[in-house]
């Protein structure tokens, strides 16, 4: 099922943001969006002061607005440290008020954030935790996924179950092809390797994997990555597949159900 009410843009993304991923901790992403047009800046999640305030200090850009995917610890940590120094606006899930340290704004789904003259759509992503969000920016054709969708895998579920998780990963699955995903963390080798595991066949996704080797080898990031080559790689997008039904030995059967027996899998993997 597709999202409603957000925008599925038939023209170019218009690309005027600036766009920078930041690593922090082991393996978190943060990412900064800056718009020259207006001054705004934004991070979606803050997992780590110090790397964030390194690259603001070196652009010279005045953070305004926190986003951020969830309440978990490693994407809200430095949220008041940030604040405190750039004056911030926080805006989460309102359904984790009091989780998220410093929330200045409470968003629910279908909640529309104006940016740099732009829309940011709001989207409700529940399972990795009840209140998780994702962030859509029609106009440049992104989305923040948080420790939902990562590549070639998804976040584990905590909080929600099978059923509500994998209607979270279709309403993603569903925006336009090229849309550009970030996600939270830098997994993809790790599920990559899961991945081939339930569906070895899968030519694309052999070569991806061998891309994220080198890369990684290169010291650099596996995202962002397009929503199309994740629906032809990620088996988590995948149930449909014959090849992970038949590893799964499940037929017949809900996708949700697939869903769940690969993320079982994974959790053990
Ligand atoms: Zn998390
Ligand atoms: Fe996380």
């Amino acid at each position: 099922m597709a999202a409603k009410g957000i925008c599925d843009p038939t023209v170019e993304p218009q690309s005027k943001f600036d766009f920078k991923l930041i690593r922090c901790r082991t393996d978190n992403y943060a990412v900064l969006v800056h718009d020259p047009g207006s001054g705004d800046t934004l991070v979606v999640d803050t997992p780590e002061f110090g790397p964030i305030d390194e690259v603001l200090r070196k652009t010279g850009w005045k953070l305004t607005h926190i986003l951020n995917t969830h309440h978990h610890h490693d994407h809200v940590g430095a949220n008041e440290a940030l604040k405190e120094k750039y004056g911030a606006t926080i805006l989460g899930p309102a359904a984790n008020k009091g989780q998220i340290p410093g929330l200045d704004k409470g968003l629910k789904d279908g909640d529309k954030i104006n940016f740099g003259g732009e829309v940011i759509d709001v989207i409700a992503v529940p399972g990795h935790t009840l209140g998780h969000v994702a962030y859509y920016m029609c106009s440049e054709k992104v989305v923040f996924t948080g420790d939902t969708l990562f590549s070639l895998g998804c976040g584990r579920i905590f909080e929600g179950d099978a059923e509500m998780m994998w209607h979270s990963l279709d309403m993603l699955r569903h925006l336009p092809e090229d849309t550009l995903m970030y996600c939270g963390h830098e997994y993809t080798l790790n599920n990559g390797e899961f991945a081939l595991e339930v569906e070895p066949g899968n030519k694309e996704l052999q070569q991806r994997v061998e891309e994220v080797r080198e890369l990684l080898r290169q010291g650099k990031p596996t995202i962002p990555v397009s929503i199309g080559l994740e629906k032809r790689t990620n088996p988590f997008l995948r149930p449909e597949s014959q090849e992970i039904r038949d590893h799964v030995q499940m037929h017949g059967v809900e996708n949700w159900r697939v869903f769940g027996s690969l993320r079982e899998r994974k959790d053990r993997f």
